[in-house]
This record gives structure tokens, C-alpha cells and sequence, in this order.
């Protein structure tokens, strides 16, 4: 029918603009690579912040001692207490606490926020175990993995440049990250010093470095994604401070505002973008992240309800709501495999109350998933393979050495399709022959644990 052509149509269309060949990607890893040296030869010389992270050494294996880790970047926020052995006895304990951030406090104030944080904090320590506690005059030690861009001042200092992921709250933009969070630990009377200000994929970095000495990248694909690596020191033309021993410093990118006119945007893309509360910024983010995959659908959906009566002659009033649908559920009706779609039709009515799908309508919406997934998957790939040729490792080294990147993040860990493509593209983009020296490992919830190693590697007791 006339309906169903037309729908097919939208379906082709956007198909189509979310192209990613491999010829296109590579264009976005040069535009990339470009725009990298030009983060690091100066400060605002790109959208690419290439922070510096004052990280110049990564953890050795030596650390000892109980530290304690919080992490804020996104919906949840953990809190982490990790007993560290040295060389001999590894990681000897560790526990964490989960709490949800209040949406309210999104977009609250910046007191409350932290205050909320605290008493997390306060409580998670009140239960600790007697064994836990520092020796007398000794104060407990606290890597905050905090995952919005900073203008790192020193290893536990910075300033919030701007929130992404959701979260708005005014009064803490340009203000001393560690120093708010300080006053609401006093506030709440927490004995505690912020040892050392990290962001996830720096923790995620210093973390797997611990387990595997050839982890030199870390990417986060979660509700948003960002990536970090080791940097050559004399390669930052805009550091001017002492050339640190290592001769190294872990750069965080800041990658989800990476731009490029080499990237597929569609018109749902651009909608998107007006309509969020960052307009113009992070759009390399709003493609491949977990925040954004399930409401770029919802708009193609929505559009081929109204243009061509998809779902009938009344557009569905939820399909109407932004950010409905989320990827959690996209990933569910991707990855359902039944022969009737069963997943799919049962999702529909639940979240969108869709009922009675044909199993026609529902193989075009697994379509429609995997149009999304893949693009943000290459997407991802061809970012990953970006960062490899700023570092020279995109091709088989004389030496031969392993890079392996430390990947984390909801959307890594449990979207199969989009993992699986992730994976995929990077070793077509790369070639046969340096994919066997290059390795892309899970590193489980390692931010937290690498925050952790970090506070103690800047002890003030060391
Ligand atoms: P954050 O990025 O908020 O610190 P996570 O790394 O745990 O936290 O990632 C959470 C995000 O991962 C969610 O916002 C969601 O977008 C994505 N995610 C979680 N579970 C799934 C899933 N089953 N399928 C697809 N994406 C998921
Ligand atoms: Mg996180």
C-alpha cells in the first residue's frame, strides 16, 4: 500500500545518510587525528579539549594501602573503598555502594548536588569495618573519578568547563570541582582528602594499566563516551610546565565533542541536537552513546508515524515523549531472536503501548536499530582508530608491541550487536596484519578501581 511504500521510504532514506563505508571512515579517523594536534597545540585550538590530566605515571603494581574511590559521570554514582596489597597481594579487598542521582539534582544547584554525594559518602564509611580505619593522624584518601569536562589545575584541583549527559547545574560551571566537593565532605563532617581528580576514561586507563602493562588507550561508551591516552610529553606544544619524568602524560580527549563534516548526520540528528540542553556541542557523543542511540529511533519512528501512519492512523501519544525510549530497550529489541519477535512486539506495547504489531512491522524496526547501532558502532571504530594514528600504532610497530584498549561503559558491556560491530570494524579498519598486535579488552568497572590506585600514587603519606 501506499502507507507502507512510504515508510519504506523514510527507512531507505535515513539507511542511506547513516552510511559509514570504510572509505568514510577513515576520513572521520584523519579528521580526528587532525584535530587532536591541534587540541594540543593549544588551549581552545580545537573542539577536542585534549585535556591534560596531570597524570604523568600510571600505576605500577606497588601501591599499598586502603583508598577510597567516588565516581559521578552519569546516572549512578559509586562510591568504593579498594585494600591494595602491593606487588605481591594485589587487590586485597573491595567494596562499593550504589546510589541513583535524584533527577532533580541535575539540574539543581551545586550544594545540594554534593551534599547528596556526601552523605553517601558518610554512610558508606560509618559501616565500614573497624580493620578499615586509617592509622592514627592519617586522613582517608579519596580518588574522585568525575566524568564532565575539567580544566585540570593540578592533579586534585579543576574547574568544570560545562555539563554534558543531562545534567545542568549552573553554579557549578567554572567552580573547583574538588573544592565543592570538600566543603559538602566538611558540611557532612567526612574526615577525607581528595587526593586525585580523574575522569572515567583516565580511571578506566590507570586501572587497566594495573592488570595488563600494555594498556595505552581507554574508551568509554556509556551514557556518554569519551576516550584517553598516553601521550609523549615533548608532543604538547601547550604544556609549559616542567617536561614530567616519565616523559609521558595521559591526555583526556574529550572526544564527544568531536565534529567533523565527514560524519552522518541526519535531519533526526540535527533535531536532536537543537532540542537538547547542548546544542551544537558534543556531537560525535549524540551519535554513538548510550544516551542518545534509543532517541534517535524514537525520531525516525515518530516521523514515519505521522508521514506515513506507521503504526495506524493515530500517531501513538508516547512515541511523542523524548527520550522514551531508551537504549537499554533498543538494545533488547535488536538483539531479539525469536521468530515471532516476540521482545519487539512486547516492548512496543509496554513502552510506546503499541499493540498488535505485524511481524513485518517489527523486522523493520530491528532494522531500524541495527541502522542506528552499526553507524554508532563504526562510528566509535573509526574514532578508536583515529587515536592509534595519532599514537603510531595503527600499523605493525618494528618492535611489534601490544596496544591494548581498556574499554568500559553500559552501552560496551551489554549492547552485543553494537560491541560485536565495534569490534569488527576496528580490526577491517585496521588490517589483518596490525590487528593481531592490537587488543581491545572489557576493563570491568575499572575506573573505579583505577581512581582508587591513583589517590594513592598521590598520597600525601607516600
Ligand atoms: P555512566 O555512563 O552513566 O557512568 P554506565 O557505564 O553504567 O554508566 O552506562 C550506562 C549507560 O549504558 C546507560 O545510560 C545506557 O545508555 C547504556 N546501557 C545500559 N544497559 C544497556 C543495555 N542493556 N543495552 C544498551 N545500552 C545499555
Ligand atoms: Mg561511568
Amino acid at each position: 500500500s501506499g502507507r507502507w511504500a512510504r515508510a519504506m521510504g523514510i527507512v531507505k532514506e535515513f539507511e542511506e545518510k547513516c552510511g559509514t563505508p570504510e572509505g568514510k571512515l577513515k576520513q572521520v579517523a584523519d579528521a580526528l587525528t587532525v584535530e587532536m594536534h591541534a587540541g594540543l597545540a593549544s588551549e581552545g585550538g580545537s573542539k577536542l579539549k585534549m585535556l591534560i590530566s596531570y597524570v604523568d605515571s600510571l600505576p605500577t603494581g606497588n601501591e599499598k594501602g586502603v583508598f577510597y574511590a567516588l565516581d559521578l559521570g552519569g546516572t549512578n554514582f559509586r562510591v568504593l573503598r579498594v585494600e591494595l596489597g602491593g606487588r605481591e597481594e594485589g587487590i586485597i579487598h573491595q567494596e562499593f555502594a550504589e546510589a541513583s542521582i535524584p533527577p532533580a539534582l541535575m539540574c539543581g544547584n551545586s550544594d545540594a548536588l554534593f551534599d547528596y554525594i556526601a552523605e553517601k559518602l558518610a554512610s558508606f564509611i560509618d559501616e565500614e569495618e573497624q580493620r578499615f580505619h586509617q592509622p592514627a593522624g592519617r586522613q582517608r584518601e579519596l580518588g574522585f573519578t568525575f566524568s564532565f569536562p575539567v580544566m585540570q589545575t593540578s592533579i586534585n584541583s579543576g574547574t568544570l568547563i560545562r555539563w554534558t549527559k543531562g545534567f545542568s547545574i549552573d553554579d557549578a560551571v567554572g567552580q573547583d570541582i574538588v573544592a565543592e566537593l570538600t566543603e559538602a565532605l566538611r558540611r557532612k563532617g567526612v574526615e577525607m582528602r581528595v587526593a586525585a581528580l580523574v575522569n572515567d576514561t583516565i580511571g578506566t586507563l590507570a586501572g587497566g594499566r594495573y592488570t595488563n602493562n600494555d594498556v595505552a588507550v581507554a574508551v568509554i561508551l556509556g551514557t556518554g563516551t569519551n576516550a584517553a591516552y598516553v601521550e609523549r610529553a615533548q608532543a604538547i606544544p601547550k604544556w609549559h610546565g616542567p617536561l614530567p619524568q616519565s616523559g609521558e602524560m595521559v591526555i583526556n580527549m574529550e572526544w564527544g565533542n568531536f565534529r567533523s563534516s565527514h560524519l552522518p548526520l541526519t535531519e533526526y540528528d540535527h533535531a536532536l541536537d537543537v532540542e537538547s540542553l547542548n546544542p551544537g556541542e558534543q556531537i560525535f557523543e549524540k551519535l554513538t552513546s548510550g544516551m542518545y542511540l534509543g532517541e534517535i529511533l524514537r525520531r525516525v519512528l515518530l516521523k514515519m508515524a505521522v508521514e506515513a501512519s506507521f503504526f495506524g492512523d493515530v500517531v501513538p501519544p508516547k512515541l511523542e515523549i523524548p527520550f522514551v525510549l531508551r537504549t537499554p530497550d533498543m538494545s533488547a529489541i535488536h538483539n531479539d531472536s525469536s521468530s515471532d519477535l516476540r521482545v519487539v512486539g512486547s516492548k512496543l506495547k509496554d513502552i510506546l503501548e503499541i499493540s498488535n504489531t505485524s511481524l513485518k512491522t517489527r523486522r523493520v524496526i530491528v532494522e531500524l536499530c541495527n541502522i542506528v547501532a552499526t553507524r554508532g558502532a563504526r562510528l566509535a571504530a573509526a574514532g578508536v582508530l583515529g587515536v592509534l594514528k595519532k599514537m603510531g600504532r595503527d600499523s605493525l610497530t618494528e618492535g611489534g608491541e601490544k596496544t591494548v584498549i581498556a574499554m568500559d561503559g553500559g552501552l560496551y558491556e551489554h549492547y552485543t550487536e553494537y560491541r560485536e560491530c565495534l569490534e569488527s570494524t576496528l580490526n577491517e579498519l585496521i588490517g589483518e596484519e596490525a590487528a593481531a598486535t592490537i587488543v581491545v579488552e572489557h576493563s570491568n568497572d575499572g575506573s573505579g578501581i583505577g581512581a582508587a590506585l591513583l589517590a594513592a600514587s598521590n598520597s600525601l603519606y607516600l
